[in-house]
């Protein structure tokens, strides 16, 4: 079985680029050159560079011995939340910004829903001195204020999305139609695993340093390469798709996605999309997909607004039907819970998608010696508003 997108930007069923005709140019422009570009020695260079000097990689992998007497197992947390920025996005947004420098590209263009996408991007379009607008949902701009501001700060241009449900899906649209009128001088960052090929295979290369680095971490701490599990939270499933690469082809490594069940699979008022979901296509690409009988894409719900996305990439969808990864749904009332207990037994407070990876241990029991990498993808900080409320603090 091949976990790997082929020449046509397929992973099994799903993939492809499915995209209007006019936007068929600068889609094909990136699907030439992106290899080429990432593997060019200078390239590489200079990424590897940032990441160490600007992201402050390795990220280091930890292990949780208080969580892991907790729960009678090995867990080690590989995190990603000490990354500038506090998360594992900014991996994904310093690897396009030195593609669109290479492309010859001027202006940087990006969707965010709950901002932390559009952060990101506007950090290293700073970084690098290239012009960026941000794309966001009118709706989001009122609930996301710190990450607007913050994203003001370092000189992007935050444009609402006026049509719609003012959400993430409309940012993306007027980020699409952005693009499509400004083919020549503008790179338009996705923030996750999904969107026509080859943005699902470049943005999870861009991800497998977090694999990459928990290779030689656990040879150096155990001896041995491999875990015998990786868990990842799954929106988009940038940060899975980061986890699991170097893993795939090790039949020996289990893979865990954690997906947000919100209220209940059942509820109508959640994102699991392995659950849910039938084939469809968004975002330009085809996937699994919540979607009503006649095709239309249902509002996904989950607390953690980095989860609250109704596909999951085109990768994800193939590791769900080919079950090479499990897939465990994990509501907001566990997730808050398990947010809460890392902090009191580990001193970390975790972002919310991230909650919903460490919640799985009442769903999926582990032996003693298991080895467990659980990738811990963002610190709790933009949180702690959902967090108080909850647990009224
Ligand atoms: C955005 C985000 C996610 C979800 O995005 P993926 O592309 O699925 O990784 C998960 N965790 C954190 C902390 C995020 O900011």
């Amino acid at each position: 079985m091949n976990y790997h997108v082929d020449e046509k930007g397929y992973y099994g069923d799903f993939g492809g680029a499915y995209i209007p005709e006019m936007l068929y140019p600068n889609v094909e422009e990136l699907r030439s050159k992106y290899l080429e570009i990432m593997y060019e020695e200078e390239f590489q260079k200079e990424f590897n560079q940032l990441l160490k000097d600007y992201v402050g990689r390795p990220s280091p992998l930890y292990f949780a011995k208080r969580l892991s007497e907790k729960h009678g197992t090995q867990i080690y947390l590989k995190r990603e939340d000490l990354n500038h920025t506090g998360a594992h996005k900014i991996n994904n947004t310093i690897g396009q910004i030195l593609v669109a420098q290479r492309l010859g590209k001027h202006r940087i263009i990006a969707e965010t829903g709950a901002g932390q996408h559009g952060v990101a991007t506007a950090t290293v379009c700073a970084l690098v001195g290239l012009k960026c607008i941000v794309y966001m949902g009118e709706i989001d701009i009122k609930r996301q204020a710190p990450n607007v501001a913050r994203m003001k700060m370092l000189g992007a241009e935050v444009r609402p999305a006026m049509s719609g449900s003012k959400t993430l899906k409309d940012a993306t649209n007027e980020a699409i139609r952005d693009w499509i009128n400004n083919p020549v001088d503008t790179h338009y960052i996705i923030g996750s695993a999904i969107g026509p090929h080859p943005y699902p295979d470049m943005v999870t290369r861009f991800q497998s340093v977090i694999s990459e680095e928990i290779k030689w971490q656990l040879k150096e701490k155990l001896g041995k390469e491999n875990p015998d599990y990786v868990v990842a939270c799954v929106g988009g499933g940038s940060n899975a798709a980061g986890t699991y690469y170097h893993f795939l082809d090790e039949p020996e490594v289990g893979i865990i996605s954690v997906e947000a069940a919100g209220k209940g699979i059942n509820t109508g008022k959640s994102a699991a999309t392995s659950k849910l979901g039938r084939d469809g296509v968004i975002h330009g690409c085809k996937t699994l997909l919540m979607q009503t009988e006649d095709g239309q894409i249902t509002e996904p719900y989950s607390i953690s607004a980095g989860l609250d996305y109704p596909g999951v990439g085109p990768m994800h969808a193939h590791l769900a039907r080919t079950e090479r990864a499990e897939f465990i749904s994990v509501t907001d009332d566990d997730a808050m819970q398990a947010g809460l207990e890392l902090s009191k037994l580990e001193g970390i407070i975790p972002a919310i998608e991230t909650s919903h990876a460490l919640a799985i241990f009442d769903q999926k029991k582990f032996k003693k010696d298991d080895v467990v990498v659980i990738c811990l993808s963002g610190r709790g900080d933009k949180d702690l508003n959902n967090y108080i409320e909850y647990f009224d603090l």
